[in-house]
């Protein structure tokens, strides 16, 4: 590794190259032991670089956001984290109604700024605490919408093919889903094609929707948002309810009291904690109802 490390270096000509981080710094889950290098690429040059050195000398690479929706194990993670550093963080109005975002740009900072142009379509995203770049990949929804419905095209890095233009429509793009990870490709920014609006309508729908989102969810523990996807008709929430597993708890995890269909860090959980909590409830949850919770959650290094 130490011959990796000055390779490292040299390809890192302005972003931070970090050792033994812990991922429990860039996870909302608050869990996560070290991985062995993070990075945070500053042009796309870098970006590009960094991923072809990993790939050269096969050492596992992975693209992190705002860690949203990511499980790290405790253990940590063996090979190199990327995250789309400053460079990323671009917002600016285009023509007929387009902002275009840099992956590393947090939603609610999009919903801000089309609020401010007073474009409307975003205010479904403005409370979900993910980066342009994991929102595209996990088509993230809410309140009915998705990113599918106001993505017009997405500027993405191919190990392949290098920078490439793409329409929403050739990302695959399902319910939490796309097939950007099955390609090893990067999001790079997004365009999103939004409607004139009302000032005071957008900002009125922002805020009842982060009301709700208040009332409703356990916001104020660490989590990554909904632990399962929604089954086929059902709600996982409601199955883990029924099964009578309000307020689970294993370690420091806990089935939010609040929202059923959150796993929340209650007090110093381990992400194993986590993992044996998730399963239990799958278990239980499919011995119950014969219903087999998709887990939303990504998991990712050694626990
Ligand atoms: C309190 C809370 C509420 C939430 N509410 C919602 C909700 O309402 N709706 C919803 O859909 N989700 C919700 N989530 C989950 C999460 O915010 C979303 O899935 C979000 O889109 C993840 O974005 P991220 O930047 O954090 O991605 P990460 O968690 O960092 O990564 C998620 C996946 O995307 C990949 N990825 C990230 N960036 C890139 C990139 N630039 N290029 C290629 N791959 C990339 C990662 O490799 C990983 O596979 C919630 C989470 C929390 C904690």
């Amino acid at each position: 590794m130490s011959d990796f490390r000055q390779l490292l270096g040299q390809v890192m000509r302005s972003g931070r190259c970090l050792a033994d981080e812990p991922m429990s710094r860039h996870t909302t889950f608050r869990v996560g032991g070290p991985a062995d290098y993070y990075v945070e690429a500053e042009s796309e040059t870098e970006l590009a670089d960094v991923l072809a050195l990993c790939r050269q000398q096969s050492v596992p690479s992975y693209i992190v956001g705002n860690g949203s929706n990511l499980l790290v194990g405790d253990k940590g993670y063996r090979g190199v984290i990327v995250v789309l550093g400053k460079h990323f963080s671009e917002v600016k109005r285009e023509a007929d109604g387009r902002l275009w975002a840099g992956a590393g740009v947090l939603l609610a900072v999009v919903a801000k700024a089309a609020l401010k142009e007073t474009l409307t379509g975003m205010e479904f995203a403005s409370g979900i605490p993910g980066t342009v770049g994991g929102a595209v990949v996990m088509n993230a929804g809410a309140y009915g919408s998705e990113l599918a419905d106001v993505l017009g095209t997405v500027r993405i890095l191919d190990p392949k093919k290098g920078v490439l233009e793409l329409a929403a429509t050739e990302l695959a793009l399902g319910y939490r889903t796309s097939n950007i990870p099955a390609r090893g490709q990067v999001v790079l920014g997004a365009r999103f094609c939004l409607k004139p609006g009302t000032e005071s309508e957008i900002r009125n729908r922002m805020e009842e929707l982060g009301a709700q989102r208040r009332n409703k969810q356990p916001l104020e523990y660490p989590s990554a948002g909904s632990t399962f996807k929604r089954p086929q008709g059902y709600f996982a929430g409601k199955l883990i309810e029924e099964a009578g597993l309000r307020g689970f708890t294993v370690g420091g995890a806990q089935v939010s009291e609040k929202h059923c269909g959150f796993v929340i860090n209650r007090k110093e959980a381990t992400a194993a904690d986590i993992k044996k909590l998730c399963h239990e409830v799958q278990r239980r949850v499919r011995e119950q109802f014969g219903v087999e919770l998709e887990p939303e959650i990504k998991q990712l290094g050694e626990f």
